[in-house]
């Protein structure tokens, strides 16, 4: 049976990602400072422990995983990552994370290594044009991230890439570009804008008014779950080593996005646009490194995963349910435990 570790469990993509290697029959250890918040961890066993300590990081990888994914990180959407509010908390939380991890997993045998970096690794001035914006994997360089996350990202990318290089560890790199679905952040402050979209919409009655960040003419793309998984476990169990891109190619601005979660909560929303933190003015996945080395590419519609994640959202209102942790066992770590004591 696969032994796989993952770090970051009790978050977004990692709680998916858990229960996706359950259903191969991995034998799965989790863990974050918090239990998944909005469903039961599917981990075998499942650890409590703050990763920026090494002490945990040796604990938690005390045998020679099959599989190991670093998904753990201080980050949200960009409430959260462009206010500059939390920068140092970002810098330094992640990087210990991964310092620990990448050392650890080499002394320790760790046989081969995930890590999740982030499409904000890509320089600013890539992605002023919101036509035609490049997030090529080989235009990262010179570096010029348009915030603190990023910078840490391309660091941390770095590093697993010295430690593959002088110690032999096997890692394997993604850039994500914004994944959304079911079960992740949608009103704490960390969502991202689908979620947020989703959210404003399903609260507001037919006809009324919701708040979006800027004009509303910056273009993203969002890749669903479910795909983002699927390009994380084909990716790890390939003889690339990345970085490279793991997002969809089918950019949208964000009013086209609000339009979309209109047509499918069947609302009439009009938009006032306020300001906010809107990051860079363009950002799309370039999907050629992956289709070339992975002979596969993210390919379904945005719309399909926008139905299921409004559906989930739609439900947790209605539920009444305001970012309760119903499901989470043990003693929750509040956002505030991440932050320097
Ligand atoms: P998330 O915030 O839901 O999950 C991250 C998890 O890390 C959280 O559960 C958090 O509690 C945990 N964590 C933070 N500090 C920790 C610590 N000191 N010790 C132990 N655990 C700790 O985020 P996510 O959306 O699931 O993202 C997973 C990874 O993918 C992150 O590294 C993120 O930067 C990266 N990423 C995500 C996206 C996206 O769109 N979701 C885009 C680009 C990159």
């Amino acid at each position: 049976m696969k032994q796989v570790l993952v770090l970051g469990a009790g978050g977004f993509i990692g709680s998916h990602l858990v229960k996706r290697l359950k259903t191969e029959g991995c034998l799965v250890r989790g863990v974050d400072l918090k239990y998944p918040r909005y469903s039961e961890t599917a981990a075998d066993e499942f650890v409590i422990a703050d990763l920026r300590e090494t002490a945990n990081v040796r604990a938690a990888m005390d045998r020679p995983f099959d599989e190991v994914y670093q998904l753990a990180a201080d980050m949200g959407g960009a409430g959260f990552v462009f206010t500059g509010s939390h920068d140092a908390d970002i810098m330094h939380n992640s990087a210990m994370i991964n310092l620990n991890v990448a050392e650890t997993a080499a002394k320790n045998g760790i046989r081969r290594i995930f890590y999740s970096s982030s499409a904000c690794i890509y320089p600013r001035e890539n992605q002023i044009d919101r036509d035609n914006p490049n997030c090529r994997e080989d235009s990262a360089y010179p570096a010029d991230p348009d915030s603190e996350y990023g910078w840490e990202k391309l660091f941390s990318e770095r590093m697993f890439m010295s430690f593959a290089r002088n110690y032999g560890l096997e890692c394997r790199i993604a850039r994500f570009h914004n994944v959304f679905g079911p079960e992740g952040s949608w009103n704490d402050g960390r969502e991202k804008a689908p979620a947020a979209i989703c959210r404003k919409v399903a609260e507001v009655p037919d006809g009324g008014e919701i708040e979006i960040w800027g004009d509303g003419e910056q273009t993203r793309s969002f890749l669903y779950i479910d795909e983002c998984l699927e390009g994380v476990l084909r990716l790890t169990r390939s003889d690339f080593a990345g970085p490279v891109n793991i997002g969809s190619e089918q950019m949208v601005s964000i009013n086209t996005l609000v339009d979309m979660v209109c047509a499918i909560a069947g609302k009439q929303v009009s938009r006032k646009h306020v300001t906010g933190p809107i990051g860079v003015r363009g950002r799309n996945s370039d999907n050629d490194l992956i289709q070339r080395e992975l002979n596969w590419a993210p390919a379904e519609v945005l719309e399909a995963g926008l139905g299921k994640t409004y559906a989930w959202i739609a439900a947790q209102i209605e539920a009444g349910k305001s970012d309760v942790d119903k499901h989470a066992r043990g003693p929750i770590a509040s956002r505030a435990v991440t932050h320097l004591s």
